[in-house]
């Protein structure tokens, strides 16, 4: 039985990693758990999961939580109860976890998963932010430590399991950033999110309640807010860097409307190598729990004469300039990501508050990678890191109060 700690347990990754773990009782049994607010939810998954440990992101509502877990009035044993940024800590590297999923969203995640590295914990990655602002610090502690990283991101997952089948199955495991040998070209499919059949004059119409309402996938607002302006497939082509190595160049995006072939792998002998399956992210997180076996499950078996048929579309850089900001930052390496991402955190953040546009936020992201473009490090630190992080945010959340410019569209893809 594989003990599992869950980072974010109260959001889309963590609940469904706790359904997978309800659905697989004799293989799995979670001893952690973390959340940032959610009380109501969290005592629910204490109740059904009996965790060890439990960490509350705010430890100001930790007297809140004991205080309901006390209320219960319940004889089982009740959870050491943890809080703030050390207590994430103990939940990552907890002794007891085997494997610990990182389901927390934004760089948030990035100290808790970094001391789930120290520990030697594997690690089913679902929190891109922390490698896409972190990658050169996280790549060396992971070679250092021996913890294994394992995509939960359903493309990066596809890519993982497409590179099983190959010669190089050993190598490509688990990622260092070593070019994987026999791997030309990554395309990475995408739905194009919740705008994905407007036109790009039309986005001036974009409003917080369509961006985000995702049509094939469900999941935290911040990712479907990414996944309509295509910033969720920039960040994934800096995952995809990191995790297997590939420059840029190789790494290409395709709109796949019907979100069934969850990304492809192009080896040296010109074969295409894909993972199909149904847009459901339990798949993904199980392979990365059952990793190297499989599990038999009971879910919806794939039938393409349903789906009738697969097409592809190559996305338009003027109505998605996100995608473009990523690469961009992927090329400048360094800090240049942990702005970008920073950037386009604190700008989502801006437009679900509805102060700022949606066409605004590659506005404000360039802005600050601009800015940022006479300070980059190239090889940073961990400080370095969290020092752009913070001073992104706030250059974004200025030039908000200062009211922003917005590009034409064509501008920006110019
Ligand atoms: P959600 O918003 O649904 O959940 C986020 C989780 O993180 C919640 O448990 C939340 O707690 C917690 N949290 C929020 N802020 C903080 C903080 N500052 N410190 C500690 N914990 C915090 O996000 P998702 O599950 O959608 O996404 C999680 C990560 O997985 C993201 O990085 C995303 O890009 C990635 N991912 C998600 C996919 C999906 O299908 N959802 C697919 C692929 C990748 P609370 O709710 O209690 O406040």
């Amino acid at each position: 039985m594989k003990a599992i700690s869950v980072l974010g347990s109260t959001g889309s990754i963590g609940t469904q990693t706790l359904q997978i773990s309800e659905e697989f009782p004799e293989q799995f049994r979670v001893v952690a758990l973390t959340a940032g607010r959610n009380l109501d939810l969290l005592v629910q998954q204490i109740q059904r999961h009996r965790p060890e440990l439990v960490a509350l992101a705010n430890a100001d509502l930790l007297p809140e939580l004991q205080q309901r877990l006390d209320d219960l009035g319940s004889d089982q044993q009740l959870p050491q109860l943890v809080g703030g940024p050390d207590g994430l800590n103990i939940a990552a590297s907890w002794d007891s976890a085997d494997l610990v999923v990182t389901g927390i969203v934004g760089c948030a995640g990035l100290l808790p998963t970094l001391a789930a590295i120290r520990a030697g914990k594997d690690l089913a990655l679902a929190n891109k932010e922390t490698l896409i602002a972190a990658g050169p610090v996280v790549l060396p502690e992971l070679k250092r430590s021996g913890s294994r990283l394992l995509p939960a991101d359903s493309e990066h997952s596809a890519i993982f399991q497409c590179l099983q089948g190959t010669p190089w199955a050993e190598n490509a495991r688990l990622s260092t950033g070593v070019p994987t040998p026999g791997l030309r070209r990554i395309q990475l499919t995408a739905s194009g999110g919740a705008f994905r059949d407007w036109k790009a004059e039309d986005l001036e119409n974009a409003t917080v309640a369509y961006a985000t309402s995702h049509p094939n996938w469900s999941m935290g607002r911040k990712i479907t807010v990414d996944s309509a302006s295509l910033m969720n497939k920039g960040l994934e082509v800096i995952e995809a860097h990191y995790l297997f190595g590939l420059d840029y160049d190789h790494i290409e995006i395709v709109i796949h409307p019907q979100s069934i072939i969850h990304s492809m792998i192009e080896l040296d002998d010109s074969s295409v190598v894909a993972q199909l399956g149904w847009p459901d992210m339990k798949l993904p997180i199980l392979y990365c729990l059952s990793w190297p076996s499989r599990l038999e499950t009971p879910w919806r078996r794939l039938d393409l004469t349903e789906v009738g048929q697969l097409t592809f579309r190559s996305p338009d850089p003027a109505k998605y300039p996100c995608m473009q900001l990523a690469y961009e930052a992927g090329r400048a390496g360094g800090t240049m990501p942990a702005v970008m991402n920073a950037a386009n955190e604190e700008a989502v953040a801006q437009f679900l508050e509805e102060k700022i546009h949606f066409l605004d936020i590659p506005v404000v992201i360039e802005a600050a990678c601009e800015r940022h473009k006479a300070d980059l490090i190239s090889h940073p630190q961990l400080e370095d890191v969290l020092a752009v992080d913070q001073w992104a945010r706030k250059a974004v959340r200025e030039q908000v109060q200062r009211g922003t410019t917005r590009v034409p569209l064509a501008a920006l893809a110019a």
